[in-house]
């Protein structure tokens, strides 16, 4: 009976490590992922509507600077964001879209915080 859970033990130790793949190689991720959030500012119409309906207020409106003068545009808290898609699906231009960006782990919760401009990266 006790060499079932040992032998168990043994096994796991000799086999490859899936983990250590990362970041060399990377699983395909499904369509429809929700990761980090991205904004084509060329296209934001500054409506709000993003912000209005993100449930956990994770974006708010501030200003930025355009060809078309200083505008309001979402700034994203990602380390508050639930992924749930709702911005994506309100937004009229369909210009705040989820990616299948998931790498933006930071040690500094205020890397978290994502401009405007940053978005568009
Ligand atoms: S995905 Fe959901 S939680 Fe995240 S910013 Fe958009 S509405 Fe808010
Ligand atoms: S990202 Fe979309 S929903 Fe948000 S302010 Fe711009 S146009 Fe409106």
């Amino acid at each position: 009976m006790i060499l079932e859970p040992i032998a168990k033990v043994a096994r796991s130790t000799t086999k490859k490590r899936f983990t250590v793949q990362y970041p060399d190689s990377r699983e395909s991720l499904p369509d429809g992922y929700r990761g980090r959030l991205r904004l084509d500012m060329k296209t934001c119409i500054n409506c709000s509507a993003c912000a209005l309906i993100c449930p956990n207020k994770t974006i708010d409106m501030v200003m930025v600077e355009t060809e078309r003068g200083p505008k309001k545009m979402p700034q994203v808290n990602h380390e508050r964001c639930l992924f749930c898609g709702l911005c994506e699906e309100v937004c009229p231009p369909k210009c705040l879209t989820l990616t299948k960006n998931y790498e933006f782990e930071s040690y500094d919760r205020r890397e978290f915080t994502t401009r405007p401009e940053e978005l568009e990266a």
